[in-house]
């Protein structure tokens, strides 16, 4: 019942008529009785947000201009949603203080100035962007976060209420983007006590989420806090293989994130042995059936099959961490493609 809390946070931010609070909410949620619990107030501005596709830096820039048209400087920025919403909410915060295109943002540290106020509440869990210094963004010619200190939300809401309905595969493929996190950061040359213990108490809560017989509602408690710490542990380490490569695989196809890293991450035994194997474990324990052929059957050009590999190549620092200096060595563009041919 925590959502219930949200007007009392934002009311420190409304010191006078002026100041309004923007709402960007997954559409998903417009019929739904959670509308009629968002505390808006006559001068506040909700947006639906369609997550259809992953967020686009021209969607973000368009929201930024929609919101500094027609309105005051907001408040607060609001994101009430999946993984998605909620990149979006801390990049439009940090779009509306500094001047440019939000594609020129995409990196580390390239952000000069704090962003307005930022309140994620989670509906959905696994990503960790309610707690990550990353907003993920689909440019005109990568996917990659604006990551900075400023990124990191100010303020967040854990309510497992809100979680409670979220239907599988969805539930099991986002889960699965936190459980692959903390293997990630668990494995690489980036580790150190904080991210270890934040992963490995993540990994606890995933293997009683998804492998004991536990009740719903408690299994949904602890999922939240799972996604939290997996969001910690690869903020303080960071990510490898597996998403190096779904990054690619999302560029090229559009495959959502959550789905993207179960398909790679199916095939990465050898990096991956302990994980991988649970992994199956848990697919089978929750009756998931990945979709198979996914690169084969779209039966891509080979200038999409390159661009695929080469999305995935350029984040040397994900390969870095996961496999050392000489990780070009490991990796070469040929090993990329026959492990995308097996998704
Ligand atoms: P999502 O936000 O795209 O939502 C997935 C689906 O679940 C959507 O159809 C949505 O409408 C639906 N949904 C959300 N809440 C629901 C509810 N309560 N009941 C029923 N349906 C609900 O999915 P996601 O996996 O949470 O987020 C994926 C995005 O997060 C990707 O764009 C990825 O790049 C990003 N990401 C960001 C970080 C970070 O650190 N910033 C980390 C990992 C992933
Ligand atoms: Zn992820």
């Amino acid at each position: 019942g925590s959502f219930n809390k949200l007007d009392a946070i934002l009311a420190p931010h409304r010191k006078t008529s002026e100041d309004y609070v923007v709402f960007l909410v997954d559409e998903f949620f417009e019929d739904e009785p959670l509308t009629q619990r968002i505390p808006s107030k006559w001068q506040d501005k909700v947006i639906w947000v369609n997550v259809e596709d992953e967020p686009t830096t021209l969607q973000t820039d368009a929201f930024t201009r929609e919101i500094l048209s027609v309105e005051r400087m907001p408040s607060v920025v609001v994101g009430i949603g999946g993984g998605s919403v909620m990149d979006y909410a801390k990049a439009v915060s940090l779009m509306l203080t500094n001047k440019g295109e939000s594609k020129d943002f995409q990196g580390l540290d390239l952000i000069q100035n704090q962003g307005v106020y930022c309140v994620v509440v989670p509906t959905i869990s696994g990503t960790g962007a309610e707690v990550s210094m990353t907003a993920v963004l689909t440019g005109p010619d990568k996917k990659l976060g604006i990551k900075c200190d400023f990124t990191v939300p100010d303020q967040l809401i854990l309510d497992p209420d809100l979680i409670e309905n979220v239907p599988n595969p969805q539930r099991f493929y986002t889960a699965m983007d936190c459980y692959i996190h903390n293997i990630e950061a668990l494995n690489g040359s980036l580790k150190n006590e904080f991210s270890i213990g934040y992963a490995e108490k993540s990994l606890d809560l995933c293997r009683e989420v998804f492998l004991d017989d536990i009740d719903r509602k408690i299994a949904d408690e602890k999922l939240m806090v799972a996604s939290y710490f997996g969001g910690l542990s690869l903020t303080y380490s960071m990510v490898g293989v597996c998403h190096a490569l779904s990054y690619g695989l999302s560029y090229v196809l559009h495959t959502h994130h959550g789905l993207a890293n179960c398909l790679v991450f199916n095939q990465l035994k050898e990096y991956y042995p302990k994980g991988v194997t649970r992994f199956h474990e848990m697919l089978q324990k929750q009756n998931i059936h990945l979709p198979t052929n996914v690169v084969k059957n779209a039966n891509l050009s080979d200038e999409q099959m390159e661009k695929m590999i080469k999305t995935a190549l350029d984040l040397d620092f994900m390969w870095y961490h996961a496999l050392g200096p000489d990780w070009k060595t490991k990796m070469t563009p040929e090993k990329a493609r026959e492990l995308y041919l097996k998704m």
